[in-house]
């Protein structure tokens, strides 16, 4: 038996519901399928609407008691469990890569940033703190105090398959909320691995339900309509993100959402310009391009234009395609067909629209929906290459004369999650960060993911934050206890 099929043994493939496995109501599963060949490599329970309102029955049961947990206890516990996906980093890793396709280093990357979460929350679970104070008046007291919002629902994405579901779990779990996780349909097992993992570590049953379905919206819009869920956080895209803010309202039901990107990536011409290519790397290339954070739009000072493109070209010529588990792959396959189509006709459309193609530009041949690092310049402005997520390797690059002018251009979007500013002056990279409309900025930096900072955009990019001292804000609610003046009543 191969490593691989040996792991794929070894994880749970059924439904994890109040502490157990089980099948999905109706016995019906689902292939997961290798990016890489096209191929499946294992088939998991697809749950029903059924097995969703068991999952929330389960957390709903599961939530007062966790509730009361003592806090030291609920950060211990998360201790524990980023202990144990540590201790199985190269599990996670594999499985990551099977089922999503991006090389080995980088699903790596995503374990030991995923499992941050954990020991970040296991660390706040303890500082959640109100106050007392005395009313302006002198007369009343004010005792504030935080509690847990409840049940909570998470739906996540393919391309972070731990990292997006350990962001949110953490919080809930520090500040004593149970949940329910529905994983995307393209990546349960990391998701199934980390439930496994999470049992072992001795989260109480109930705590965290996970329910992998090919029935996203029949399963979750139950759930979402239902008085016992407290809270929806999703991740994934805008499109999908505003249909489930319209569901959440009749509700009104706290919701966090981490929503698409269009990233500008400017760079000045006082930049740095080994710096700023090493940004544009990182920036474009993390996770083969597909995360919400890659630099989408790379705006760059007319007078560097030539050189930058020129370096750009020969740094992304140099990444090998190929299947994410040989070590010389720098590329893996994109995550699916209907992704490696969009990516082709957004590519197409620009070059029909003028631009130039300086690298790449058309799938790779063969089974797995590879596509090689493209990188085009002359993009039109009105080019929709530069309006839509590309969620590829693709660098479409145009230029600017004036500061002025590249803040027109970043913020001509209706996303604003996160902007890369490359300059060596920092009165300008300050000053520009004033005015880039982005809940997020790499001050000459290419990748700025951090469990300790608040991870979130402004406009159609989402509402609320993720990690830092924010992140568990999102499952606390406020309750103010007003107290009449304790001294008029001295005897
Ligand atoms: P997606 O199509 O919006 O799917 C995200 C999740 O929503 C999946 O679990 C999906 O289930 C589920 N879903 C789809 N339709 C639904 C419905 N009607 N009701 C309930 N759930 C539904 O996004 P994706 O293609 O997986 O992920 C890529 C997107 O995520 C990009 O736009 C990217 O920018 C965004 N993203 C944002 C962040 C951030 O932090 N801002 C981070 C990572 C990714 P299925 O799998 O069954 O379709």
């Amino acid at each position: 038996m191969t490593t691989e099929n040996e792991l794929l043994a070894r994880i749970p493939t059924d439904l994890y519901v109040g502490g157990g496995w089980r099948s999905a109501s109706t016995g019906a599963r689902f292939d997961v399928i290798d990016p890489s060949t096209g191929e499946p490599i294992a088939s998991v329970a697809d749950a029903s609407p059924e097995d969703g309102e068991a999952a929330l029955a389960a957390a709903h049961e599961a939530q007062r008691a966790w509730s009361r947990t003592p806090p030291r206890e609920r950060a211990e516990l998360l201790r524990r469990a980023f202990e144990l996906v540590t201790e199985r980093a190269d599990d996670f890793a594999l499985v990551m890569t099977l089922e999503m396709g991006k090389t080995l280093a980088e699903s790596r990357g995503e374990v030991a940033y995923g499992a941050e979460f954990l020991r970040w929350f296991s660390e706040e679970a303890v500082r959640i703190s109100g106050r007392y104070s005395t009313a302006p008046d002198g007369r009343n007291r004010l005792l504030v105090t935080k509690r847990p919002v409840g049940p909570s629902l998470f739906i996540t994405p393919w391309n972070f398959p731990l990292a997006m579901a350990t962001r949110k779990i953490a919080p809930a779990l520090a500040a004593g909320c149970t949940s329910v996780l529905k994983p995307a349909a393209l990546t349960p097992l990391t998701a199934l691995l980390f439930a496994d993992v999470l049992h072992e570590a001795g989260i109480p049953a109930g705590v965290v339900n996970v329910i992998p379905t090919t029935r996203a919206g029949a399963v979750t819009g139950p759930l979402i309509a239902d008085s016992r869920l407290r809270k929806l956080s999703f991740t994934g895209s805008t499109e999908v993100g505003r249909r489930l803010i319209a569901d959440a309202a009749p509700q009104v039901l706290r919701v966090s959402m981490e929503l698409g990107g269009n990233a500008p990536l400017i760079v000045f011409d006082d930049a740095d310009l080994d710096q700023a290519v090493d940004g544009a790397m990182l920036a474009k290339l993390r996770n083969g391009g597909e995360a919400c954070t890659a630099a989408n739009r790379f705006i760059v000072h007319e007078a560097i234009a030539e050189e930058f493109t020129a370096r750009l070209v020969e740094r992304m010529s140099a990444h090998t395609v190929g299947r994410g588990t040989d070590a010389a792959s720098r590329i893996g396959p994109l995550v699916d067909a209907a992704t490696r189509h969009k990516v082709q006709q957004l590519v197409d459309g620009a070059v029909s629209e003028g631009a130039r193609v300086a690298l790449g530009g058309a799938p790779l041949d063969g089974p797995g929906y590879f596509y090689p690092p493209t990188v085009l310049v002359d993009v039109p402005a009105h080019s929709g290459i530069l309006r839509e997520e590309i969620f590829g390797p693709v660098a479409p690059i145009v230029t600017f004369s004036t500061e002025d002018e590249a803040i027109s251009l970043a913020n001509a979007t209706e996303y604003g999650l996160v902007a890369y500013v490359f300059t060596r002056d920092l009165d300008r990279g300050l000053r520009i960060a004033e005015e880039l409309e982005v809940g997020m900025l790499g001050l000459n930096a290419g990748v700025i993911s951090n469990p300790a900072a608040p991870f979130g955009g402004v406009k159609q990019s989402g509402l609320g934050r993720e990690g830092g001292f924010e992140g568990i804000e999102e499952y606390l609610e406020t309750q103010y206890i007003g107290i009449s003046d304790p001294q008029a009543t001295k005897p």
